[in-house]
């Protein structure tokens, strides 16, 4: 990845914190709409990280990401999840009975794409846009009644009418405007790995709940798979340091035989959890977006699919403000982007913790619930029709990027 060698404008539209996947995201699309966007951050200036993790790109953010330009640059590396399939595991059981499946209509359809190739798509897109990119960190701002002054951390500033904190869980800006989180961290590390399937895997993911943590293989291009393994602390520690060998028999054990023999195909890596939401989404002349707003537990392969979301909804405010000669970065175009998010945000973000708890709750009586409660869902196709719509990001007053449309 490398950054455009623009000097610093003194004056934008738009300053956002941050050239992660919500950054970029909305710099391509504020600067597809019209508007002069700088987007700051000092890795910029280095090579991208090596991610092994890919994420579920669910069909709403796949849209997005047709309509700012990137898809189709990400689309060569992108495995359709055809079908999900649920079960409520124990470890001593071989065969892990299926209790729930999904498989969405063809326009709700979700993918899995390496980390890799989004971040490097969204680039493209923002660079294609000509969104400036500058290789700074945002060390802090002042917001006066019209404008906002960006201070970066060479003392060069931008003044603009909104600034996006877009810095991920630790937001440094968030943190500078006072805005509290509030949550709490999982006892449960994710491991993440990408292995190679000895079956095909027919675009079929699969998601075992262990009393542990939810444990989940998603399907890749080239037969290769995502994991997604979610255990206690200190089992995830002493997993996760095993030697090759026994690391992959335990993981074998997890996967089940579904796809036949696993072969370990990249590096291991931690990933603490935790479920964190902004007490305010909103501050003056300031926007929080992403993982700076919002972090969840990725069971449900959420945490991005919401930021993305995010930044349908407050590109659509902004944009729809600035048609009509408006201030992009006034407190009624914050408060719409606030209310149309934050119900969304808290809404899926519950769900998932009490899918999480429902599955860690040991013992017999509470799987016989669980498990009946899956048969249930299971038998009711209107049921698992609304859950997969909700899921993909198409329900409720769904955002045009969400839609695929031009803002
Ligand atoms: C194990 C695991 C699996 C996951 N799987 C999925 C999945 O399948 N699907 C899904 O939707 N989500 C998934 N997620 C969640 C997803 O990875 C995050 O929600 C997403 O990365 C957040 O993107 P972001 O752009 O908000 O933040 P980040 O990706 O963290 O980007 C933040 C950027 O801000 C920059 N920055 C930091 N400080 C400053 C500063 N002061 N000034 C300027 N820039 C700064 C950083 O350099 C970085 O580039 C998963 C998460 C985990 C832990």
């Amino acid at each position: 990845m490398k950054h455009s060698t623009l000097k610093t404008p003194k004056k934008a539209d738009v300053v956002i914190a941050g050239a992660g996947f919500v950054g970029l995201a909305l710099g391509a699309a504020l600067q597809r709409a019209g508007l002069d966007v700088a987007i700051c951050d000092p890795a910029l200036s280095k090579k991208p990280p090596d991610d092994p993790r890919a994420s579920a790109l669910v069909a709403g953010a796949k849209n997005l990401m047709e309509a700012i330009g990137a898809w189709d640059l990400a689309a060569p590396e992108a495995e359709a999840i055809t079908r999900m399939e649920i079960s409520d595991a124990r470890l001593e059981e071989v065969t892990r009975p299926v209790m729930l499946t999904f498989a969405g209509a063809e326009d709700e359809t979700s993918y899995v794409v390496p980390n890799t190739a989004i971040r490097a798509a969204l680039f493209e897109a923002a660079k294609a846009a000509g969104v400036s990119l500058i290789p700074q960190a945002v060390a802090s701002y002042e917001a006066g009644r019209a404008r906002v002054v960006a201070k970066l951390a060479d003392d060069s500033q931008i003044s603009a009418a909104l600034l996006v904190a877009a810095e991920g869980a630790n937001s440094p800006l968030r943190k500078f405007a006072k805005v509290r989180m509030q949550g709490w961290r999982y006892d449960q590390i994710a491991i993440v790995t990408t292995v190679k399937l000895e079956h095909p895997h027919e675009g079929v993911a699969i998601q075992h709940f262990f009393e542990g943590g939810p444990f989940a293989l998603l399907p890749m291009k080239d037969n290769h798979a995502s994991v997604i393994w979610s255990e206690r602390k200190i089992e995830a520690q002493r997993l996760y340091a095993l030697p090759d060998a026994e690391f992959r028999t335990a993981l074998q054990e997890r996967a089940g035989w579904r796809f036949g023999e696993i072969s370990l195909a990249a590096p291991r890596a931690m990933r603490p959890l935790e479920l964190r939401v902004a007490k305010s989404f909103v501050s003056e002349r300031l926007a929080l977006v992403g993982d700076a707003a919002h972090v969840t537990h990725p069971l449900a392969g959420q945490g991005l699919n919401i930021g993305l979301r995010d930044v349908a909804a407050l590109a659509e405010s902004m944009a729809d403000a600035a048609r009509l000669g408006g201030d992009i970065g006034a407190s009624d175009v914050l408060t719409r982007y606030e209310s149309w998010r934050r119900f969304d945000t808290m809404t899926m973000l519950a769900a998932t913790d009490s899918l999480l708890k429902l599955f860690t709750l040991p013992g017999a009586p509470a799987r016989l619930l669980r498990d009946a409660g899956l048969g249930v869902v299971e038998r009711i196709p209107a049921a698992k029709a609304a859950i997969t719509k909700a899921a993909a990001g198409l329900s409720g007053d769904v955002p045009r990027l969400l839609r695929g449309e031009a803002l």
